[in-house]
């Protein structure tokens, strides 16, 4: 018998599908080629726990102002969950709950001993001040405090958050329970117990799934291979930073704003300095200016979407001029803009895979620091490169045994294994 629920999974319909909806189509395609109990599917269809706060915050000019927050633990079958904290403007349960289900997947799809969890607050945090940040960050954290322990699920940055707000977090959580537990977050700074590689874990990973599958392709002249990327931020600069260092040409990179664009290749570090510098990457000499729209059509052997979700659609798919999409950010690919992929015979290495560098130096991180013994540069690297590649090549012989996209191949395997786990487990009572 299907447990059937009496709300609807679909919270809007819009021209571009929500981040859920997408995050459903992508699972109702994955599981039609597995042979999975019905109960199980439909288990795995829904979060766990979803948990909304609303709490106030002092402005700077003594008013208080009302936040509103999320965090949902997705699955908790393969351990405590896992998952960043994203502040932006864009947050609503609906997003928070794809990205907690896609962090499942990709957890499960690493191997990683994680359910998939995430959380948000609506706020675009570049109106904070540094004092209201903290405070904002401090009371959402003291919110989540009956959610999270090293235990039972562990945040880490996402979009709009860092290092800084990662050591927010752990100071609030070890001033409530009276001691210092580092493990209760990824993604800290490196003195009060981060790992090293963890900043560029992400963006790092990315690349070493491009150079992956590039390798299979026979495209072995790093100079010859063009790429551009969407974003600027922790994944975007740290990938095209790598890139550049393996000797790779970038063309293009853009931010919120707008993007630069070289057919000749840009020199990341410059353009590194002139963001830190500027804030922006408008301006920077010796570019065209291009849109974000105008970035993703650019032509390039590889583009990386490494912004936000719901970015390739079936609007622009048509028009994209790449040979192979490596996913940096969560979900930047509709349903229907993968088909179109499909068909137009552009490889597309999905996010949670190509993205997944990141919540494996995490693990590290957290193992590290429930072990309170630390690993050097070399020693996350080399283990972040052979987990990745592993999870590659698994994910390459499901795609030759089903004959699927890539997409569907990865979803398939990390779905295959939380299945497998849940019914070990049984379900309770
Ligand atoms: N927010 C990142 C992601 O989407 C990292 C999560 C983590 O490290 O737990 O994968």
């Amino acid at each position: 018998m299907v447990v059937s629920l009496n709300h609807a999974h679909n919270t809007t319909i819009e021209e571009i599908p929500s981040a859920y909806q997408t995050a459903l189509a992508q699972y109702d395609r994955a599981v039609s080629r597995l042979d999975l109990d019905e109960n199980v599917v439909e288990f795995m269809r829904w979060p766990r726990r979803e948990f909304t706060v609303n709490f106030p915050v002092r402005r700077d000019d003594g008013r208080i102002e009302m936040f509103t927050g999320y965090r949902v633990h997705h699955s908790t079958i393969m351990g405590p969950s896992k998952g960043g904290v994203r502040y932006s403007l864009n947050v609503t349960l609906d997003e928070v709950r794809a990205l907690a289900m896609w962090m499942t997947w990709k957890c499960s799809l690493v191997n990683l001993p994680y359910g998939g969890a995430k959380g948000g607050v609506l706020v675009d945090p570049k109106t904070l001040s540094m004092r209201e940040k903290e405070g904002l960050t401090r009371r959402y954290t003291a919110e989540l405090i009956p959610l999270i322990s090293p235990q039972m699920d562990i945040p880490a940055p996402d979009m709009g958050t860092g290092p800084q707000e990662m050591a927010w977090m752990m100071d609030t959580y070890s001033m409530t329970v009276g001691y210092s537990v580092p493990a209760i977050v990824t993604g800290k700074p490196i003195n009060i117990g981060g790992s090293q590689g963890r900043a560029e874990a992400t963006g790092r990973g990315v690349i070493i799934c491009m150079i992956e599958a590039l390798k299979r392709r026979g495209i072995i002249d790093e100079s010859n291979i063009t790429i551009a990327i969407q974003g600027f931020g922790n994944v975007g600069s740290h990938a095209a930073a790598y890139a550049q260092e393996l000797g790779f040409k970038v063309v293009a990179v853009s931010d919120i704003d707008g993007g630069i664009y070289n057919a000749n290749g840009l020199d990341i570090p410059a353009v590194q300095k002139y963001m830190a510098q500027n804030r922006t990457l408008a301006g920077f000499p010796g570019a065209d200016t291009v849109t974000n729209a105008e970035l993703l059509t650019l032509p390039c052997d590889v583009l990386i979407p490494a912004a936000m979700e719901g970015q390739i659609t079936e609007h622009n798919a048509p028009h994209l001029r790449t040979k192979m999409i490596v996913e940096g950010a969560n979900g930047p690919t509709t349903t229907e803009a993968d088909d179109i992929i499909n068909d137009r015979g552009i490889l597309l290495v999905p996010d949670i895979l190509a993205n997944a560098g990141g919540v494996t130096v995490s693990y590290f991180e957290w193992v590290q620091g429930m072990q309170e013994f630390f690993w050097d540069i070399e020693e996350v690297f080399r283990n972040l490169e052979r987990i990745l590649i592993r999870s590659y090549d698994g994910t390459a012989q499901m795609m030759e045994k089903h004959g699927v996209d890539m997409r569907t191949a990865a979803q398939m395997t990390a779905i295959q294994r939380v299945a497998d786990a849940l019914q070990t487990r049984g379900f309770y009572p």
